[in-house]
Parts: structure tokens; sequence; C-alpha cells
């Protein structure tokens, strides 16, 4: 199965999508990942990419779509993919149609995690996690319970996105409601569009999401 998670920054889909892969054996596709590791690995496209993303605007729909092309290419036929933060616009949106003919595959869901944008500026700032296993902690609903000690794994190193701060949020979440959004037709058009409540707790909306893979 193919699904895209569709939301603003915050709205919860990369926690949702560790989820599916962890229980449906899925694959998350996050360009936001794939640049991030372009940036730190100073390649071409993350030389390129770096200021932009600090900035919270769009990295070019040939640079992302090629980036998931090569993704999907590398990965067995009978692995379902997540696609989380991609597409971002009306030309990733088409441009993804061709990449999955390509690869033979079809997409079966789009869900759209539905948010309460001033919420998300909240949970965006304050987010940071583990350098080392990834937990994710927050600065005001969910502090390590040893102050500076990873609960999971005992490391005492975090990391923060540099894009996580209110300006660069607000330009996202700009860039979302003008060029995401839009897009959300082209796939209502198809009937694979389900929207599920972002604000419920993490495994309200994992239930709602499983109940919307269940349903096909
Ligand atoms: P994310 O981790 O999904 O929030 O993405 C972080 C940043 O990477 C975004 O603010 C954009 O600058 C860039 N980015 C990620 N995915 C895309 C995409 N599909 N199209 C354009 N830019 C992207």
């Amino acid at each position: 199965m193919n699904i895209i998670l569709l939301g603003p920054p915050g709205a919860g889909k990369g926690t949702q999508s560790s989820n599916l892969v962890e229980h449906h054996g899925m694959r998350q596709l996050s360009t936001g990942d794939m640049l991030r590791a372009a940036v730190k690995a100073q390649t071409p496209v993350g030389i390129q990419a770096k200021e932009v993303m600090d900035r919270g605007e769009l990295v070019s729909d040939e640079i992302v779509s090629a980036l998931i092309d090569a993704e999907l290419l590398a990965m067995g036929d009978d692995v379902g993919a997540i696609f989380d933060g991609y597409p971002r616009t009306e030309a990733q949106a088409v441009a993804l149609d061709d990449i999955l003919s390509g690869h033979n595959r079809k997409l079966h869901h789009v869900i759209e995690l539905s948010v309460n944008e001033e919420a998300l500026v909240d949970r965006v700032t304050g987010r940071f996690t583990c350098a080392n296993c990834g937990e994710g902690y927050h600065d005001r609903h969910k502090l390590p319970s040893t102050t500076g000690v990873c609960d999971k794994c005992g490391s005492t190193e975090f990391k923060r996105r540099p894009d996580d701060t209110e300006e660069t949020v607000r330009t996202r979440m700009q860039e979302y409601r003008a060029k995401t959004a839009p897009i959300l037709p082209y796939y209502e058009k198809r009937g694979i569009v389900q929207r599920v409540d972002g604000m419920a707790s993490i495994d309200d909306v994992t239930t709602a999401i499983e109940k919307v893979l269940a349903s096909s």
C-alpha cells in the first residue's frame, strides 16, 4: 500500500509514519529527512537546499521528486511507501503520479491531518529529540524525567531542528497554506482523501489512521 500523509509542520506526520513503519513494515519517505541528510553530508543538493530550508521556503520540485524516485528505485516492490512531506506542490503531485506509474505502484490513500495552526506553533517551537535514539521531547509538554538525560537510551545529547523557530514555522505554514493545501482537490477528485483529527492524542490519531488503512 502507498499512502500520503498530508499536513502542516508539526501535524504529526513523522510520529505517525514511525508507527506505520513499526507495525506495518512500510517505509517512510520523508523528503525533509532526505534533504537534512544531504545538508549534513554537504552534497551539491544539500548545499543548494540549506538556505531555502533555513528560511522555511520550498526546495525545487525537481530536486525533491528526484529524491523520491531514487528512494523508490532502491526499495523492494513489496514494501509499502508512506510519503511524508511530499508532495508539497501541484507540480510534485503530478510528478508523483508519473513516478508511481514508472514503479508500477498506485496511490491508495491521502490522509490529511487537520490541525489548529496556533497549537502547532507551540508544538514545533518546543520540540527536540535525543541525538542518539531520536526519542522526541518538548520544552513545555514532555521533558526527560531526569534533566538532560534521555529516558529511553540514557544519552545526554539532544538536538533541535534549525528551522523550528517561530519565524520559520510561520513561513512554513504559509507555504503549506499557499502551495500544499491546494493540492487536496487533485486527490479529492479520485475519492482517496481521508481527514483525520490531528489534534487528538497520538494514540487516537494512530487508531484513526489504522481505520483508514483497514478500509481498503
Ligand atoms: P519537513 O521536514 O518536511 O518539515 O521539511 C523541512 C524543509 O525541507 C521544508 O521546510 C522545505 O524547505 C524542505 N522540503 C521538505 N520536503 C519538501 C518538498 N516536498 N518540497 C519542497 N521542499 C521540501
